[in-house]
């Protein structure tokens, strides 16, 4: 049975609460992403979090920007002000409440933060000198910034990227795998395993996890997965603790880079390996064409999933069964595209 594949249930995410459509910005308004709340929330339960309205600013309040003392100054070598009174810093009780906030999110399984904000923006923030003058845009958010210290492997995405369907797909995909990951090798989902069944052990599990992603991680970064195999063969010296951390922090690695077309031929050529065996002639043709079709771009992947499935019960391999690449993909799940 295949125990590493998304959960039924809907996973808790973090979001910022504006993006929800609830009217806490700085002018009283809101921007609602129908993207976040009406397709990815059909997979995703929302913990919504407002930093600015729950450290007492108000709304409506005064706007507040990143200051730095020079450009290209370090990412944590900055202060949140006001932009018309730069006096008013509130540089201590956003991070202070960030810090609050971490046993409520240590349940969620990804993060979706408002860009371009001065406490949520996750790339590219404007940052300003003390004379009010834009300076860079090498900001991160205070609030986002403190979480990536707290949850360094969490997947996070900015709202507006998630309207692009590749970038969309990319987030869901690491936080079904960062959600797999909590689920069976820490073992926080108990009815993976019937009642009186051995549960295998914390290492075996993660040795587990590693093989079922195999594939997929190869679709995302073949150098990086290789990397990540020679680790698991050379992890003697590790302790358990800082085995698994290192592991789950390259395999969200590997994973946010965005699978090419040639990797990902790459990795279905693996799996139609494991199957050739069971296939007659025309069969084997007819894969090896579907292949090929994806490759150039005339087939799409899930065409090559559906076959590649079509095929997996002559298999009594486990290792291809338990394939996350050949587990139904975000979207194949209708998650990846909105209308
Ligand atoms: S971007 Fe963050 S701080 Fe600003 S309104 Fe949205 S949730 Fe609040």
């Amino acid at each position: 049975m295949m125990r590493i594949q998304p959960r039924q249930s809907k996973i808790p995410v973090g979001i910022s609460q504006c993006a929800m459509g609830d009217p806490v910005r700085y002018n009283g308004g809101h921007k609602h992403s129908k993207v976040c709340t009406e397709l990815l929330g059909q997979c995703f339960e929302y913990v919504p979090l407002c930093p600015e309205v729950a450290i007492g600013m108000g709304v409506p309040r005064k706007p507040i920007h990143l200051l730095v003392e020079k450009g290209n100054a370090p990412v944590d070598a900055v202060r949140v002000v006001g932009v018309d009174d730069p006096g008013v810093d509130v540089t201590g009780p956003l991070r202070q409440y960030a810090d609050s906030v971490v046993p409520q999110l240590e349940r969620v399984r990804g993060y979706i933060f408002m860009q371009n904000s001065p406490s949520c923006g996750l790339h590219g923030v404007r940052r300003y000198l003390d004379n009010g003058h834009g300076i860079d845009s090498e900001g991160v958010g205070l609030f986002a910034r403190r979480l990536q210290q707290h949850f360094p492997h969490l997947p996070m995405e900015e709202v507006g990227r998630l309207n692009n369907s590749e970038l969309r797909e990319n987030f869901l995909t690491r936080v079904f795998a960062y959600d797999a990951w909590f689920r069976y090798v820490e073992g926080e989902d108990t009815t993976l395993w019937k009642e009186g069944e051995k549960v295998p052990s914390r290492i075996a599990r993660l040795i587990d996890f590693y093989t079922a992603y195999k594939y997929l991680l190869l679709a995302h970064n073949q150098d990086a997965t290789r990397d990540l195999g020679r680790l698991l063969a050379d992890s003697k010296s590790m302790s358990e603790d800082e085995l698994a951390f290192a592991v789950r922090g390259r395999i969200m690695q590997i994973l946010s880079r965005p699978a090419s077309r040639k990797d990902r031929t790459n990795a279905l050529m693996h799996s139609q390996g494991h199957l050739r065996e069971f296939l007659n002639k025309q069969e084997k043709a007819e894969l090896q064409r579907l292949i090929e079709d994806y490759r150039q771009g005339r087939k799409p992947l899930s065409a090559v999933l559906t076959l590649l499935r079509h095929f997996l019960p002559r298999s009594p391999n486990s290792f291809i069964h338990n394939q996350v690449l050949l587990a139904a993909e975000p979207a194949e799940l209708g998650l990846c595209e909105f209308r």
